[in-house]
């Protein structure tokens, strides 16, 4: 994950300052900084946090926000209503596709639960950043924004589960062996009639499937050979 800063301007609610380094901590970010908070450090924070205490303890407090983002190469401030006027508009996930690519140190910055951010914090901003949400109610929860902005970072330098198996995956050789095998199977047990369309609908099926791996190709393979062998030994049979 790129050095990412989470600046919030005057939370009124220590525990949204807790949950927020909550909701970083979870996603790998640990840059906190707040502007003129109303309570800090405060017990509610704490409690909110958890096991990210190491956050909120880290956490530096600014007067300004231009302080708070001096040293960044960009500032992505994020707001849950449209302004007539604001720098460059960008939905979440693009601001976050954004951030990751510059691989610089960039900052999110979130404005208070009830006045969000006043028009010069925006201004003190390159970006104008809104999460989609329901016209009639698109303000968020202060932290439960965080986590958004912090989820979709994630999304973007880590999309693999990290202990997901990874396989070998099917070349175009392996499948062009499938194909014919499906070929030979469907020819000999008279299933394909002699203008049938199936070569191309085993190719549309197994177009649906991206990401066939060589081994399912093998299975596959295994199995017509079974069938098409009348008396079948037992060594090759799949568990
Ligand atoms: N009533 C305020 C919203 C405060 S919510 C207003 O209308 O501006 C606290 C902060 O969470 C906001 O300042 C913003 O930084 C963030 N937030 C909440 N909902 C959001 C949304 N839909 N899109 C972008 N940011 C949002």
């Amino acid at each position: 994950m790129p050095p990412i800063r989470i600046v919030l301007c005057r939370p009124s609610h220590p525990g949204n300052i807790g949950a927020a380094a909550r909701a970083m901590k979870a996603m790998g970010l640990a840059d906190l900084r707040l502007v003129q908070p109303e309570r800090f450090p405060a017990p509610e924070a704490q409690w909110m946090a958890t096991n990210a205490v190491d956050v909120l303890e880290a956490a530096r407090v600014h007067a300004t926000l231009r302080e708070a983002i001096a040293d960044c190469e960009a500032a992505f401030a994020l707001s849950a209503r449209a302004r007539e006027w604001s720098p460059q508009v960008l939905d979440v996930r693009s601001a976050a596709a954004r951030a990751v690519e510059m691989n610089a140190l960039v900052a999110f910055v979130f404005g208070n639960e009830t006045a969000g951010l006043t028009n010069e914090e925006v201004f003190a901003c390159q970006f104008l950043v809104h999460i989609p949400s329901n016209p009639q109610f698109s303000s968020l929860n202060l932290a439960q924004a965080v986590q958004v902005v912090a989820y979709e970072l994630r999304m973007c330098v880590d999309v693999a589960m990290p202990f997901a198996r990874v396989e070998k995956r099917a070349t175009v050789e392996d499948l062009e062996g499938l194909y014919a095998h499906l070929e030979e199977a469907a020819s000999a047990s008279g299933f394909m009639a002699p203008n049938s369309r199936l070569r191309e609908r085993w190719r549309r099926l197994f177009s649906r499937v991206p990401a066939l791996e060589r081994e399912e190709v093998n299975i596959l393979r295994g199995l017509l050979k079974a069938l098409m062998t009348p008396k079948h030994g037992g060594d090759e049979r799949q568990e």
